[in-house]
């Protein structure tokens, strides 16, 4: 007898965990209401107020008047992966970093795809620290991996230990994406926590994709530690994630990178020509102009001057103005993540209820906590306007009264 086959439903497997991003959604929608005429401050999408600094502007333009318009090489031009060696070289104190190992991408986002997509399958588990960004998870369902959740430590600014990694490797653990400076904690993993995750990824095998796309945004001296800050040796299974978006305001630009061993360099570069040939050309001159032109260099120290005085403008004001209200400590990345389920007299309030009363009745986009799995809590970017950030306070703290009189 023939087998009746059920006919697939039109959306194939590969999509079987997905959901669209929230904080793209978020944004969306706040820039709906915006165009609605409606008040709403914005401060939900990880996003630079700032323009593209102009050196790296003419650089594109420049380039398209060049006639760089024809498709790139796949991997990245010789130019741009040689101005990121070097970059990332005197970030690190000299060290080597060979420029035929980067791959270039369309925005870090894809870095990161490539690089799970070719290092992770079915079967495998990928350990994701907790909270974490929206899109890693989804990536590596993406990639037919598990992504395996490991809560952070709430007396450690949300990272995880070692300890709290041992207990969830098993043989099937092939990956850790780590993500430093973090978002949407904005905890940042000092030298001698990397390398003692570099210790155990190397006992056991395990892959470490590195997102360091936040490394210039940060608050102590220099850039934030970096697995390149460390012996070649903890390079040997790890994938550094970088890109030109956030410290550069690029994030329209789409130019990213993945740092690899060059047969992971090589997959991850043979799949990506099936894909996207290459980032697109005319960004990826502007870019090697925003890693190499000291001129650039001044714009990236003010802009990073910016977010750290907004950064302790804001600690400030949640310490004066909503004492009760605890908060993880930012040291890089332009987070704050902050916790609601103590606000109010039930001790039992979610991210996602106090986002849709603060966006419905006071008007300010934030993101909850729910989108990077845990709803105890909520993020605020302050990659905008002081303006804006201040306004956005005025209002976060009179919906905090709100819910703490029980009104509404
Ligand atoms: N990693 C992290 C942690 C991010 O916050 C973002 C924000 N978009 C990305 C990667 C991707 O950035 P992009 O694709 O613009 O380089
Ligand atoms: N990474 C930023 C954020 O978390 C930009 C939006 C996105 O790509 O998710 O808001």
């Amino acid at each position: 007898m023939t087998k009746v086959l059920r006919l697939p439903d039109p959306l194939s497997s590969n999509l079987a965990h997905l959901k669209g991003s929230e904080t793209i959604a978020i944004n969306a929608e706040a820039r709906r209401l915006r165009s609605l005429g409606k008040d709403v401050v914005d401060l939900s999408v990880g996003e630079p107020d700032f323009d593209t600094p102009a050196p790296i502007a003419a650089a594109g333009i420049q380039a398209i008047q060049k006639g760089f318009t024809r498709y790139p090489p796949n991997i990245g031009t010789a130019d741009l992966r040689q101005a990121m060696a070097t970059h990332l070289s005197q970030l690190s104190g000299g060290r080597a970093v060979d420029p035929d190992r980067f791959v270039v991408s369309t925005g870090s986002k894809q870095s990161l795809f490539n690089a799970c997509f070719t290092l992770f399958g079915p079967k495998d588990r990928v350990l994701i620290p907790s909270p974490a960004w929206v899109s890693y998870p989804q990536i590596v369902h993406l990639s037919r991996a598990e992504p395996v959740m490991v809560a952070g430590d709430g007396e450690w600014g949300l990272k995880v230990s070692v300890k709290d990694l041992e207990r969830h490797t098993d043989k099937l653990v092939k990956g850790l994406v780590l993500c430093s400076p973090c978002n949407p904690t904005g905890s940042v993993y000092t030298l001698s926590e990397l390398r003692a995750i570099g210790d155990w990824a190397r006992k056991h095998g395990v892959w470490i994709i590195s997102d360091e796309i936040y490394r210039r945004i940060y608050y102590g001296s220099g850039a934030a530690p970096s697995f390149f800050d460390l012996g070649d040796e903890y390079l040997e299974r790890t994938v550094i994630i970088y890109g030109a978006s956030k410290a550069y305001a690029m994030t329209g630009w789409r130019i990213g990178s993945a740092y690899a061993p060059a047969n992971v360099a090589k997959a991850m570069a043979n799949l990506q020509s099936h894909t996207t040939t290459g980032a697109n050309h005319p960004a990826q001159l502007a870019a090697a102009a925003a890693f190499a032109d000291p001129k650039v260099e001044q714009e990236v120290v003010k802009m990073t001057a910016a977010f750290r005085r907004r950064r302790d403008r804001l600690v400030e004001r949640f310490r004066t103005e909503a004492p009760g209200v605890e908060f993880v400590e930012p040291h890089g990345a332009f987070y704050l993540f902050f916790r609601v389920d103590g606000v109010g007299p039930k001790g039992s309030l979610t991210g996602t209820r106090f986002c849709e009363r603060l966006l419905g009745e006071h008007g300010v986009a934030l993101v909850p906590g729910a989108a990077f799995g845990d709803d105890r809590w909520v993020r605020l970017s302050y990659a905008a306007s002081d303006k804006d950030i201040d306004k956005g306070v005025d209002r976060i703290v009179r919906c905090f009264a709100d819910f703490e009189s029980g009104v509404g």
